[in-house]
Parts: C-alpha cells; structure tokens; sequence
C-alpha cells in the first residue's frame, strides 16, 4: 500500500488533477464547514480538511480500540456517580484551575441537594495514537477521553465516500472497496433518542447547546438529522427540555456570568445533560492521570478483571504533580528528560498541551508552588511518521510526514442503576503533520483521514 500511495506522491501532475477531484467530491458529500471569516453564515462554505489519500492502521490496533470503547463507557459512568473519588483527586486542582473550580462547586451542590436526573446519556470519544516501539511493533495508546462535545462524528461520516472515489480514480478499485464504512452521528443520535425516550415526557424536546461561534455548524446538523429522521413527535421553542447535548461549554471562554447560572439551573434540572457537570469533570486529564494509579481501575470495575486487563493496556505513563514527594519527583524527570513528555493543564480543545523546552520554563516557574497541581506530565507517543498530502481550504496541495490519532466514539444510556444501551459507534482518524505538536482539527492544525487496515 505504501508503495501503490507513493506512486501518487511522486508524480506532481498526478497529484494536483487527483486532489481537484478530492476536493470537489468532498463539497458532494457535505465534508463542509462554515469559513473563519464568516463562522456565522451559510453563504460560502468550503470542504473540511481532509488528507488526499486514507493513512495506514494497523488492524490489530483498529481492533484494540474499538474493543475497549464499552469498558471505557462503563468506567467513565461509574466514576461520574462516585463524588468522593473526583473530590479527593480534583481537591489540589480546584484550588489553583478557577473553570474546575467552579464546575465543581455546581457538583456539589446538585450532589448536596440530591440529583432530580435519573436518565444518563454518555457521548465520548477516546483517543488514540500509536506508539513506536524499539522493537519495531507499535502500541495503542490512549492520548485522552472527551466525555463532552466529542465532535467530528458527522463529518467523518461522509469521508469515507471520498476516499473511495479517490482510489477508483487512481485504479485501485480493490483498495477502495478497504474503505470503512462509518457513522458515529447515527449512533449519537440513537442514544439522544432512547435518553428521550426514557425521559418519557412525549411534548419535551432536544436541545443542542451550540457555540456562539459555529463553523462546525455541519458537524452538528448531521446528528439533528438523523434525529429528524427517526419516528418520533416534533416540537419547537417554549418546550420543556428532555435532553440538553452540549457542543459547548467545555473552555472558561464559554461561560460568563449569567451561562455560569444557566449551567446550575440545567444540573438541578431533570433534564437528561449530555454531559452531567459529573461525567464532564471526568473527563479530566487529572481524573485520567490518577486512573493510571495502581488499583484505581479495580476500584471501579470489581467484578470485570478483562476489562480492567484491557483499558490499563491502553494507558502510557501518567504522573501527578500534586505538591508533596511524588510530585517533587515528576517535576525533576520532566526537568532532566522533557523531550519525552507532554505537559498538561486542564483544558480542552487543542493547543494547550506544553512540549520540550517549554515543560522547562514552565516548570520552573510554577514548581514551588500548588500551581503546578493544575497540570499533569505525560509519556510522549512518538508514533511512526507517514507521508500524506494535505487538503486545506485556501492552501496548497501540501506533502508532509504525518501522524495520525483514532478517536472511537462510545454512546452510553443509564437509567437510574441499569444501564441499557452501551455501545461504540463509529470512529475518525484525524491526520497532522509532524511538525506541529498539538492540536486538532478545530484548532486547524489536524485534518480529516481513514483509516486503511493493514
Ligand atoms: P485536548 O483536550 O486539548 O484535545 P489532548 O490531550 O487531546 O488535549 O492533546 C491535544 C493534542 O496534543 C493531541 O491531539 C495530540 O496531537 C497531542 N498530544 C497529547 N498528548 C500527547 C502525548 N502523550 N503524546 C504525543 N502527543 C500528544
Ligand atoms: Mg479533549
Ligand atoms: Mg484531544
């Protein structure tokens, strides 16, 4: 495969008349997105990035991931109803990071007050990349989990399409007919739909808490879609809320004052909160870095050894900077080693993560003192680099050494202690070049990709 890719790669004529085509089949199939100048406006649209050609996985590595996608949708819901647990990990973080802070004051005070939800939804997506090892093999890592609006699950629905035009263009007619087929939105939109169902209030709707700001509006349209198309009453403003699905209000940046006081009255709501303020806060890189713990996941998952035996499989190294000589010692193999970490706050969304000398500087500034307890250090993944060409608006048809990283999209249905629906739905495999360290494809950095097995 690789050789039949770099036939294409090398042949400059090739590449631009075959990446015309990718781009104006990518606007067929609604691979789309509102401009940066205009994220308001349906006027002019242009397609969503996208990779020329789908990039190699490895198949065992496809297959860990999705395998794991339901153990992870169990733990992330059992440690959402265990209050103890995120007060004691999130105690030192609060203290200095004001957006947890203030989401956990929420949290208690709904905790406090007794929850009126008794319907769960759970939309996340676990993310992956693979490691290189010096053995030659390659391991499935877990980057992080996004237990609120995990987006993307539309769009990369409509890839796949474009990917095997693609390669029937190239006369890889075999290599096409590889192509995954993939669609988290329906699956999204299932577990909206029995969330709604269970709330069994027949004149409530749906409500899609959107940013102010969307260029993704597409993204979004896909899952209000396929809830159009499912058999169900239709009703508009006024309405009481049976289920509230965030695709915002996961940075500082979306909250002023009065949201601040929305998100309160929605938690004390019975209205199903797709996330919770709990299920939100478990997403956390803190919450993910003390799972790493040594009998953590037991805790958990008792009475399921496979599936704790498969969710550690997937953890690299994590290591808490809380103050006190566990955290001293992180400070120092961040400080002798920084290349092979990351740095973490607790934030979302890309571009926040620190690397190399920068864990320096940081860390020195910050090592005395409990500020550093907002952050978190990581094994870096150093995935093998691929060649792939780049599609962008507006830009140049772009040959680059590329990464990749997996998402597996988990949907999940709690209804007071049973839970019933507990699925994975789909995946997207987005594709950056080497150059960048973080980001993703909302931060303009990574962009759309598939998966070919190999
Ligand atoms: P966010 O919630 O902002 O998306 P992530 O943990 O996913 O935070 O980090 C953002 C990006 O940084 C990832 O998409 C990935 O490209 C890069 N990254 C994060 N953690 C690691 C890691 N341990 N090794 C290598 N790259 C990483
Ligand atoms: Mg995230
Ligand atoms: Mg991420």
């Amino acid at each position: 495969m690789a050789a039949l890719w770099e036939d294409v790669f090398s042949n400059e004529e090739l590449l631009e008349e075959i990446s015309t085509v990718a781009v104006d089949k990518a606007l067929l199939m609604g691979v789309i997105m509102r401009t940066k100048e205009n994220p308001n406006s349906s006027d002019v649209v242009s397609f969503a990035p996208i990779t020329l050609l789908p990039s190699p996985v490895p198949r065992t590595l496809f297959e860990q991931a999705q395998s794991v996608q339901e153990d992870f949708n169990l733990l992330v819901d059992r440690i959402s109803q265990n209050p103890s647990f995120l007060e004691q990990v999130l105690s030192s973080t609060m203290k200095v990071d004001d957006f947890i802070k203030r989401l956990f004051q929420i949290y208690r005070l709904v905790v406090a007050e007794g929850l009126a939800q008794s319907v769960f939804l759970g939309i996340n997506r676990s993310d992956y990349m693979f490691d290189g090892r010096e053995d030659g093999t390659t391991a499935l890592k877990q980057i992080e989990i996004n237990t609120i609006a995990a987006s993307f699950g539309g769009l990369t629905s409509r890839t796949p399409a474009v990917h095997q035009h693609v390669l029937k263009m190239l006369g890889l007619t075999n290599e096409a007919r590889n192509i995954l087929p993939n669609n988290p939105s329906c699956g999204i939109a299932r577990g909206i739909a029995k969330a709604w169902e269970l709330y069994a209030s027949e004149k409530a709707v749906v409500m899609f808490l959107v940013e102010t700001t969307q260029r993704n509006i597409f993204d979004h349209r896909y899952v209000e879609n396929e809830l159009w198309n499912r058999p169900a009453p239709r009703f508009r403003d006024g309405h009481e809320v049976a289920v509230v699905y965030f695709r915002t209000g996961y940075v500082p940046q979306d909250y002023d004052e009065q949201d601040w006081e929305a998100r309160l009255l929605m938690e004390r709501s019975k209205a199903v909160k797709c996330p919770d303020v709990a299920t939100q806060l478990v997403g956390t890189k803190k919450v993910q870095q003390e799972l790493s713990r040594p009998r953590t996941l037991e805790k958990f998952l008792p009475d399921e050894p496979e599936a704790v035996a498969r969710i550690r499989q997937t953890f690299t190294g994590l290591y808490t900077l809380d103050m006190g000589t566990e955290g001293d010692k992180t400070v120092e193999i961040a400080l002798a080693n920084p290349e092979q970490f990351v740095l973490k706050p607790q934030r979302e969304g890309g571009g926040n993560n620190i690397y190399g000398e920068e864990i320096k500087q940081v860390l020195e500034k910050v090592k005395h003192g409990l500020e550093r307890t907002s952050y978190i250090l990581m094994d870096k993944i150093k995935p093998q680099p691929v060649k792939n060409c780049l599609l962008r608006a507006a830009g140049q048809t772009r040959l680059s050494q590329c990464i990749s990283e997996l998402g597996v999209f988990g949907v999940y249905v709690r209804h007071g202690d049973e839970m019933v629906l507990n699925e994975r739905v789909g995946h997207l495999l987005r594709t950056k070049a080497i150059e960048h360290e973080d980001g993703g494809v909302a931060a303009g950095v990574a962009v759309l990709d598939n998966p070919y097995l190999v």
